[in-house]
């Protein structure tokens, strides 16, 4: 992807950037067809005209600028509609949908940390970096990453799905998965994750592979694990169901686009008859 990332502005605007502008969940895009929409290429002027706030330069597309910002005006412009963030996939292209998700994080790191967390005092932004620096006490925030894994846990052909109190489809089954707490490895994470929302234990945790999940700010790393003992007794506080599917019996179950999909994709094709 051609894309760099940068906090370092130009001395000049150029004549149309790109603007990722935001509306808590929603992103704006213009676009006559729902299956095919763009991120809006706009000039300053039109920018101002647009009632933006927090507008922050975060680098370069090819040989256009992108900028992220939020839109604080209820009347949108012709040809622009806010849709969900998440809704985003598949209706623009695949570089779009990536560095909408890096711009989302910049973003909401720019509106959450506008004041220092121990002294209360404003932040500024820094010029080379993405970072703010407190003007009272110099405590300097980055960017906010909340790692999380997620594990896909195999037993005799079957694998280990469950229903989420905070899924946004209450229908939808997926792998299990939870953030990281301090001083804990990634495969101590795992263990406990797995046997405090299922109560089950497991073993032979391998690494998967990763993905940026910008709602709000996870990085999501994903395992493989095998049954090593226990049965099924479910945290309530955190899944309403779990079970033991087989490749023949999956329930609803996430979209390809997460990794829990690719988790999921990848114990089907590991199953043979
Ligand atoms: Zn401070």
């Amino acid at each position: 992807m051609d894309f760099i990332k940068t906090a370092v502005e130009p001395l000049n605007r150029t004549d149309q950037a790109y603007y990722f502008i935001f509306s808590n969940n929603d992103i704006l895009v213009a676009g006559d067809s729902p299956d095919h929409l763009s991120i809006p290429r706009i000039h300053e002027k039109a920018a101002a005209e647009m009632m933006l706030d927090g507008i922050r330069f975060f680098g370069r597309y090819g040989d256009t600028d992108c900028y992220c910002a939020r839109i604080l005006s209820k009347n949108l412009p012709d040809r622009y509609k806010l849709v969900n963030l998440r809704a985003l996939y598949g209706k623009v292209d695949m570089d779009f949908w990536s560095i909408s998700g890096y711009a989302r994080q910049i973003h909401d790191w720019n509106l959450n940390f506008q004041f220092c967390g121990r002294c209360g005092q404003k932040t500024r932004v820094e010029k080379s970096e993405h970072a703010r620096v407190c003007q009272g006490c110099r405590l300097v925030s980055y960017p906010r990453i909340s790692p999380a894994i997620i594990t896909a846990v195999i037993k005799d052909h079957r694998i280990l799905l469950a229903r989420g109190i905070n899924f946004p489809n209450k229908n939808m089954f997926s792998v299990l998965a939870g953030f990281v707490a301090p001083g804990e490895t990634l495969e101590d994470c795992v263990r406990r994750e797995i046997f405090e929302e299922s109560g089950i234990r497991v073993k032979q945790v391998r690494y998967f592979k990763s993905q940026s999940w910008p709602f709000p700010d996870s990085l999501m790393i994903g395992f493989t694990a095998e049954y090593a003992g226990g049965s099924i007794s479910i945290d309530t506080t955190e899944i309403l169901e779990a079970g033991w599917f087989t490749k023949d019996n999956l329930p609803l179950i996430p979209g390809k686009q997460s990794l829990a999909g690719e988790l999921i994709e990848w114990f089907v094709n590991s199953q043979t008859l």
